[in-house]
C-alpha cells in the first residue's frame, strides 16, 4: 500500500507511510504525532513580509474540529487533514486559524447574552449553508479561449443574439450533459461527507447552482473549498470545465456564493428564528438588532472581506448585490423595529407600555409565517431564520467573509452585554434594559437598513446622503482592513495583530495587481497576436477581391461594401493597437510604483480601464470578420451547453 498525506492549508506536505528500519529494510510505520503537527517547506506561501524566504518555515497543526477524509484519484489515495498554518513566529497565515478564534470569540460572546434567557445554554455556534454557483463550458471551448484559461473570464466576445433575454434557463429542465456531471460530482461529495441538497439551472445560459444542507461555519467552509475542488475534477471526466469566476461573461449573469449564516445554541435553538413566548422573542430581537447594529458599525469591513479583482465585475453590475453594504430586514420586521423604537422611547416604562411591548414581541412568530418577501437586491438579507450574506462571490473563500461577520457581530454582543450589565447594576430591571439598550442601536443604525431596490440610481444617492460607502473598485475596499477602527477591533477580540492585518492586506493588494497585470497581459497577446492578424487577413481577402472585380472592370457599385468593411477593420485595428500600446506603457508605469496600495491604484484606475476600450473594437470586429477566420470561440458556442 502507498498512500500519501496532503493538508488542507498546509499545501502538500506529502509523504509515504513508510521508513527505514533495522537493516535498512522498508517498514510500514506511521506514528499519530506526524499528523498533529508538521514542518512544511512553505517559502512560497504569501505571507506579506511577516517570513523572509531564509526563514521559510512554518507550521501547520491540525484541526481536529473538521474532519478528516480520504480522496480518492484513479492513481491512489490521499489521506488530507484540514490545518491550520503559522509562521514561525506564530503569525497566522492561512484563513482557516482566525476564522476559529472569531468563531470562538463569537461563542464566548454569545452565551452571556443567551443567559439573560436561558440559563441552559453553554455553548453558541454559527452554522452556515452555502448555495454555489458556477458556469459550465466544454473543454474543447475553453482550451481555445487562452483569456479564460488564464484568468477566468473573456476579456473580448460581443453579446450574442439570444443571451439569457427570454429568462427561460431559470426554469427549463437541467441538459442532460449538465445533468450527468451533476449527478456525479454529487456522488463524489457524499463520499467526502458534504452534505449536498439541491441543484437547479441559474438565470444565465449553462449557469447552475448547488447547495449543501448548512453545517457549523468551519466545516461548512471546509466542504464547500473541497467541493470546488470536485467539481474541477469531476468537470473532466465530462469534457466540461466548471467556471467559477464571478463574471466569465460580459452582460451575462455573474455568480455568487450566498453565505447563508445564522447562530445555534447547544440548546438546540436557531437565535434567529422567532419562538412563540415573549420571552424567545426578545431573545431573538435581541440577536437580531445586534447583527444589525455590527453590520452598521463595520459595514466597510463586510465590504473589504468579499473584494477582489473578479468580484469588481460582480458588485454593483446591475444583477448582483450593490457594492454599498445594507441590510434587507423586510418590511414587518422593520415595523417591529420601528414600533420599538417609538414605544420605548421613555426614561420608566409605565405598565401599560410594557404590556404592550410584550404584545408586540409576541406576534412576532405569526408575522414571520407570512414574511414571503424576498429581496434579490440586498447585499446581506433577513430570510426568516437566517441572515443571508449575497454578496460573496462565487470563487472566494468563504472564511474571509465569514471571520469577518463572526468577528463583528462577537464584539457587538460584548458591547451590548456590559451596556446592559451596567443598566442592571443600577437597578433596571432585566428586560427593561435589554429594550432600551436595543431601542438604541435601532436607532443608531438605521443607516444601514434599506428595503428598496439595490440596483437603483436613486440608492447610490441616497446611500451617500446616509454617509454609506459605496466603494467599487477592490485597492479602496481594502482600506478597511487596516483602519484604526479595523485594528482595535481584531485586537480586543484576538483574531489579528496590526502586523498580521498589515501583511494581510499587502497581500491582497498584491494579489490584484497580479491578477489585473494577467488580464492586461492576456488583453494584449490576444489584441495583438490573434485579433489584429485576423482582421488585417479578411481585409487582404477583400482587397484582393476589390482588386479582382475592379480588373474585370466592373462598376465600383459591386465593391462598395468591400471597400466599407475594408475601411472600418482599418478604423478598428488602429485604435484596437493604439489603445493596447497605451495599456503597455500604464502598464510600465504602475510597475515603477513601489508602495503596494498605490501600485493597485494605478492598475486599477490606468491599466483596466483600457480593457473596455480594447473590447469595444475588437467585438465590433466580430461582427464584422468572416465567421469561419474568427479566432475564438463566440459567446454563442460558449453558452450552450449540449
Ligand atoms: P432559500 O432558497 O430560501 O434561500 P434554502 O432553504 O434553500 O433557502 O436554504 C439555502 C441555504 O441556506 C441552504 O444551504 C440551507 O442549508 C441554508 N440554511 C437554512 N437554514 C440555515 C441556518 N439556520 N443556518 C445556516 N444556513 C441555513
Ligand atoms: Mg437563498
Amino acid at each position: 500500500m502507498v498512500s500519501t498525506f496532503d493538508r488542507l492549508h498546509g499545501r502538500k506536505t506529502r509523504f509515504f507511510f513508510f521508513e527505514l528500519g533495522d537493516g535498512n529494510r522498508p517498514i510500514e510505520n506511521f506514528s499519530s504525532s506526524a499528523l498533529v503537527q508538521q514542518e512544511p517547506d512553505a517559502s512560497s506561501f504569501p505571507s506579506g513580509g511577516i517570513r523572509n524566504t531564509f526563514e521559510a518555515r512554518g507550521y501547520t497543526a491540525w484541526d481536529p474540529t473538521s474532519p478528516a477524509f480520504i480522496m480518492e484519484s484513479t492513481s491512489g489515495k490521499t489521506l488530507c487533514i484540514p490545518t491550520i498554518f503559522v509562521s514561525y513566529t506564530g503569525e497566522t497565515l492561512d484563513y482557516k486559524a482566525p476564522l476559529l478564534k472569531a468563531l470562538n470569540e463569537l461563542d464566548q460572546a454569545a452565551v452571556p447574552v443567551c443567559q439573560y434567557f436561558d440559563k441552559n445554554v453553554t455553548k453558541v455556534h454559527a452554522t452556515l449553508g452555502i448555495e454555489q454557483e458556477y458556469f459550465l463550458i466544454d473543454i474543447a471551448m475553453f482550451n481555445a479561449r487562452p483569456d479564460i484559461e488564464t484568468t477566468g473570464r473573456t476579456v473580448f466576445g460581443h453579446i450574442p443574439a439570444k443571451g439569457q433575454q427570454l429568462e427561460d434557463h431559470y426554469f427549463g429542465s437541467i441538459p442532460a450533459r449538465a445533468y450527468a456531471f451533476m449527478v456525479e460530482f454529487e456522488i463524489e461529495a457524499f463520499k467526502l461527507g458534504i452534505p449536498l441538497k439541491t441543484r437547479h439551472n441559474e438565470v444565465a445560459p449553462s449557469q447552475f447552482e448547488c447547495a449543501p444542507v448548512f453545517e457549523e461555519i468551519n466545516l461548512a467552509v471546509d466542504h464547500n473549498q473541497l467541493l470546488m475542488d470536485v467539481m474541477d475534477k469531476v468537470a473532466r471526466r465530462h469534457n466540461f470545465k466548471v467556471l467559477l469566476h464571478e463574471k466569465p461573461y460580459a452582460g451575462i449573469n455573474g455568480s455568487g456564493k450566498h453565505n447563508n449564516w445564522s447562530l445555534t445554541t447547544n440548546t438546540g435553538k436557531n437565535l434567529l428564528s422567532p419562538g412563540n413566548s415573549p420571552k424567545t422573542n426578545l431573545q431573538f430581537l435581541t440577536f437580531f438588532v445586534n447583527i444589525i447594529r455590527a453590520v452598521y458599525e463595520h459595514g466597510d469591513l463586510m465590504r473589504a472581506s468579499i473584494a477582489s479583482a473578479s468580484n469588481d465585475h460582480r458588485l454593483g453590475a446591475n444583477e448582483a448585490p450593490p457594492a454599498i453594504m445594507s441590510i434587507f430586514l423586510g418590511s414587518q420586521l422593520s415595523e417591529v423595529l420601528d414600533e420599538i423604537e417609538k414605544t420605548v422611547a421613555k426614561d420608566k416604562l409605565s405598565p401599560e407600555e410594557k404590556t404592550q411591548i410584550k404584545l408586540n414581541i409576541g406576534r412576532i412568530p405569526e408575522i414571520l409565517l407570512d414574511n414571503t418577501d424576498r429581496n434579490r437586491t440586498s447585499p446581506f438579507a433577513f430570510t426568516g431564520n437566517k441572515f443571508e450574506f449575497r454578496a460573496v462571490g462565487s470563487s472566494a473563500n468563504s472564511s474571509s467573509a465569514m471571520l469577518v461577520l463572526n468577528t463583528i457581530v462577537a464584539n457587538q454582543l460584548k458591547e451590548f452585554a456590559k451596556e446592559v450589565d451596567a443598566m442592571i447594576a443600577k437597578d433596571v430591571k432585566k428586560d427593561e434594559a435589554i429594550m432600551k439598550v436595543l431601542r438604541k442601536y435601532i436607532v443608531e443604525s438605521k443607516a444601514i437598513r434599506f428595503e428598496g431596490n439595490g440596483y437603483s440610481d436613486e440608492w447610490v444617492k441616497e446611500a451617500k446622503k446616509r454617509g454609506l460607502s459605496n466603494f467599487t473598485t477592490t485597492p479602496p475596499a481594502l482600506d478597511a482592513y487596516i483602519s484604526k477602527k479595523s485594528k482595535e477591533l481584531f485586537k480586543r477580540n484576538n483574531i489579528f495583530t496590526e502586523r498580521e492585518l498589515e501583511a494581510r492586506h499587502d497581500i491582497l493588494l498584491e494579489t490584484y495587481t497580479k491578477k489585473i497585470q494577467i488580464e492586461s497581459r492576456i488583453v494584449g497577446t490576444l489584441s495583438l497576436n490573434h485579433i489584429i492578424p485576423t482582421a488585417i487577413k479578411y481585409q487582404s481577402d477583400l482587397i484582393n477581391n476589390v482588386a479582382g472585380l475592379k480588373s474585370l472592370g466592373l462598376l465600383a457599385d459591386s465593391y462598395k461594401t468591400q471597400l466599407d468593411i475594408i475601411k472600418e477593420i482599418s478604423e478598428h485595428v488602429l485604435v484596437i493597437k493604439e489603445k493596447t500600446d497605451s495599456m503597455v506603457n500604464e502598464r510600465r508605469l504602475a510597475n515603477k510604483v513601489d508602495d503596494a496600495r498605490e501600485k493597485a491604484i494605478a492598475y486599477c484606475d490606468k491599466v483596466k480601464p483600457h480593457f473596455d476600450e480594447i473590447r469595444y473594437h475588437v467585438d465590433k470586429l466580430e461582427l464584422l470578420i468572416d465567421d469561419t477566420y474568427w479566432p475564438l470561440p463566440k459567446y454563442r458556442e460558449m453558452l450552450t451547453v449540449r
